[in-house]
């Protein structure tokens, strides 16, 4: 078989089992994977760093052995995680094809050193999931490390899982899909794929969490599947079966980045000078606003009155947020908005109220 590579299919599509339980589930899991025509490179966990003590820790060395007894039944490459330098070694002497860093691996800056000392000059490529918490310095700089060590950056994989959140959000890992454009804007050649099955936490949310992904242009999914979930010893809530697995990826719409159709081009083109013109208004008319508030911060400093006024504050939101309906604008988005320009114009009646000058 040849040498796994990188970018070099686009959607790349990785699926098999959260964890390798047993040799039959793992080689029945990826036999029957294959069989769809829709998987890459298969995956399973062997080491499992689990949130709490107690629970099903992975098989070790043996999962090694059944997952290269899949690929020599299927065919297909074989992905696992390592956590440690020692992982690594062990996944090299099974000739891993490829290797994934875990979002609990990722926060932690020594054990990705070693990981990346241990895995230097072996070819081998390596996804990187992003940490469990938001912190995309943290993420970016476990790159840097594999990069440091001279792993080329081709060889050089991202893996969006989402971030642990606290409160209530829709999903168990939220996507903050924002945070994983920044890190791409970092590493604009660096392939990143999405995992819908750790965002989402459960089977109902891979649908629109792996259409997103496609919309938003990544370069693939993992996916986990299992042929019996209800059974499984970890993550048993969001893995699919392989014939759902199959429907999964079937029913994604990779669309194109840009078509060169006259007609499309024509219409985009009218469309994109509209948004540019609103921009233009839209920001003059906020530098108008924020001069303004300069002003009540001069007339507030003449007359000896205090900057905040929650009760003005509170019918200005009141008035707007009455609107939502009539603007088809969502609440929420409203809020933040109202928020962030309340949040600059007491800089500004700040800033007036303690220069001299002004
Ligand atoms: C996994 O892929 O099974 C896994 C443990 O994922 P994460 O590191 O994203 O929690
Ligand atoms: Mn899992």
């Amino acid at each position: 078989m040849e040498n796994f590579k990188l970018g070099v299919k686009r959607p790349l599509i990785i699926s098999g089992p959260c964890s390798a339980e047993t040799k039959e589930q793992t080689l029945e899991t990826c036999v029957r994977l294959a069989e769809t025509g829709v998987v890459d490179v298969l995956r399973a966990g062997v080491w499992k760093p689990r949130t709490s003590p107690g629970t099903f820790e992975g098989v070790g060395l043996k999962g090694l052995a059944w997952m290269a007894e899949a690929r020599r039944l299927t065919g297909l490459p074989i992905s696992v995680e390592v956590a440690s330098a020692k992982h690594v070694e062990s996944a090299l002497e099974f000739d891993i094809d490829c290797v994934w860093i875990g979002a609990r691996t990722t926060v932690s800056p020594f054990a990705v050193q070693e990981i990346a000392d241990a895995l230097k000059g072996s070819g081998v490529p390596v996804l990187i999931k992003n940490p469990v918490n938001p912190d995309i310095d943290l993420w970016a700089g476990a790159v840097k490390r594999f990069a440091a060590v001279g792993i080329p950056m081709e060889s050089i994989g991202l893996i969006h899982r989402g971030f642990s959140y606290y409160g209530q959000s829709r999903y168990r890992n939220a996507p903050m899909w924002p945070l994983a454009f920044e890190m791409r804007s970092r590493f604009p050649e660096m392939m990143m794929i999405a995992d819908p099955s750790h965002m989402s936490g459960t089977v109902e949310y891979l649908y629109e969490l792996s259409q997103a992904a496609a919309d938003l242009r990544y370069d693939g999914l993992i996916v986990e599947s299992h042929v019996c979930p209800a059974q499984a010893l970890s993550d048993s809530k969001q893995q699919l079966i392989p014939g759902e697995l199959e429907r999964l990826v079937r029913s994604v719409n990779w669309r194109a980045e840009a078509v060169d159709d006259p007609e499309y081009v024509k219409a985009i083109d009218m469309l994109r000078d509209q948004i540019d013109q609103i921009d233009t208004e839209l920001f003059s008319l906020l530098s108008r606003r924020m001069k303004i508030s300069d002003d009540i911060g001069r007339v507030k400093k003449a007359n000896d009155v205090a900057i905040l006024q929650s009760s003005r504050w509170g019918a200005i939101k009141e008035r707007i947020l009455s609107q939502t309906d009539k603007l088809g604008l969502d609440r929420e988005f409203l809020n933040g908005i109202l928020e962030a320009i309340h949040l600059e114009s007491i800089n500004r009646q700040n800033n007036v109220m303690q220069d001299a000058e002004l």
